[in-house]
């Protein structure tokens, strides 16, 4: 392998957010590899997202987590400035009258929630003039939100990574692992490494490395969601716009440096690649949009599409492989990989270590069953 050292205690597969932050806590106690197969990290699903921290989102185990991470953002660790990481957004839910039994599902299911509020169609216009008129009938308002810095937080893991000695090699895609005596080889396309223990960060194609290794097959699925750029109509107060989903999540809006960030919030399964929007997608982001906002797309400034990647359950797959020695999982991150990524982090660099789980992720109500990959209902 070019310019690094060839054994190491652990070597963690892909860059992105997932094996930048884990490799980042596991750096502090022992030796570690980053191998990741393009020339810059976070190029795939990291560098794709919405950047939101949404603690009301996603299935229990991921909410946990999510409130779990927050103190590493709101925390001087890392070398990242206290409060760098977040900045606030109110979140709004908003919908359609043929959409009221879903609203109301929401209510319930967040009525202990102390940030959420259910607002009225009347309090909504207010608050959300651009909004076409009689379009909403109502809203779940939630202030518990929040932007989150992706490039400077994944920029300080792995800086930080660096700076407590681990080795990173980029355009080192794994081809191939095998296990001898209780230590892994790992074949890249720049050469071999080994290490005692295997992290598999490799998002979308997590599936793939496990197989080169032999290890469960979690029935991963990646699923592309697009989003776009577009300016803002002219005289709108941009600061005072919330992130704007709709309650079926069938869209969403966010304000994003002085533009508009919009996308139809599509889940369309896709093999792992480098993946880019289909026209559809946009035509029927657009409609979408307009429809419910008083916008009209007349110049689209960005577009991309991301890879969220998801076995049955929704919940992520973390934990030793039952099947092959020193293979531990890191990945079914799906749309909440960023924000739940310090504590996701924290807990598995801690299990690599054969330390216990940190006391603050559990205190969150964390079931570690919840996200193993023996569980029953994903893979085979
Ligand atoms: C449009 C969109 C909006 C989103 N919005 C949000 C949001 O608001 N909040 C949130 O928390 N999450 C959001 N997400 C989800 C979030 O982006 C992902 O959960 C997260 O980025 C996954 O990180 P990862 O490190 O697992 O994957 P990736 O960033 O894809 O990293 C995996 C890496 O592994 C590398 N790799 C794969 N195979 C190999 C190999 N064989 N050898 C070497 N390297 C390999 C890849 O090149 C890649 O760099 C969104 C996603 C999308 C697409």
């Amino acid at each position: 392998m070019i310019g690094v050292a060839r054994n190491y205690d652990v070597a963690v597969i892909g860059a992105g957010i997932a094996g930048a932050s884990v490799a980042a806590e596991l750096a502090e106690s022992c030796s570690v590899v980053l191998l990741e197969q393009e020339d810059q990290p976070g190029y795939h699903t990291t560098g794709r997202s919405a950047a939101v921290y949404a603690p009301i989102y996603g299935p229990q185990p991921i909410r946990a987590l999510t409130r779990a991470s927050l103190a590493f953002f709101q925390a001087s660790t890392m070398g990242f400035g206290k409060d760098a990481l977040l900045s606030q957004i109110d979140a709004c839910f908003v919908a359609r009258p043929d959409q009221s039994s879903s609203l109301e599902a929401m209510q319930n299911e967040l009525v202990d929630v102390k940030t959420v509020q259910r607002i009225s169609a009347k309090e909504l216009r207010s608050r959300v003039p651009l909004l076409r008129d009689g379009y909403a009938s109502g809203a779940i308002w939630d202030s518990g939100c929040s932007k989150i810095d992706v490039a400077a937080m994944h920029q300080g893991y792995l800086r930080h990574f660096k700076n407590e000695g681990g080795s990173i090699v980029l355009k080192a895609r794994v081809l191939g692992l095998a296990r001898s005596r209780s230590r892994w080889s790992i074949n890249t396309t720049l050469g071999e490494v080994t290490a005692d223990i295997v992290v598999n960060a490799a998002g979308a194609w997590a599936d793939q490395v496990g197989e080169m290794a032999g290890a469960e097959h979690i029935g991963l699925v990646p699923k592309r969601r697009t989003a776009l750029i577009v300016d803002a109509p002219m005289g709108i107060d941009l600061s005072a716009l919330p992130f704007v989903v709709d309650v079926e999540e069938q869209f969403y809006l966010k304000p994003d440096a002085g533009k508009l960030l919009i996308s139809p919030a599509n889940e369309d399964p896709e093999p792992p690649s480098d993946v880019r929007p289909d026209e559809m997608d946009i035509a029927i982001c657009i409609d979408r949009i307009e429809r419910a906002f008083n916008i009209s797309v007349r110049r689209i400034e960005a577009r991309w599409a991301g890879l969220r990647s998801f076995v049955a359950d929704k919940c992520p797959v973390v934990g030793l492989s039952r099947k092959v020695e020193g293979f531990y999982w890191l990945a079914g991150q799906g749309g909440y990989g960023i924000q739940s990524a310090p504590s996701l982090a924290q807990l598995a660099a801690a299990e690599v270590l054969t330390r216990p789980i940190p006391a603050h992720i559990l205190k969150e109500g964390l079931d570690p069953a919840t996200i193993r990959p023996q569980r029953q209902g994903i893979g085979k």
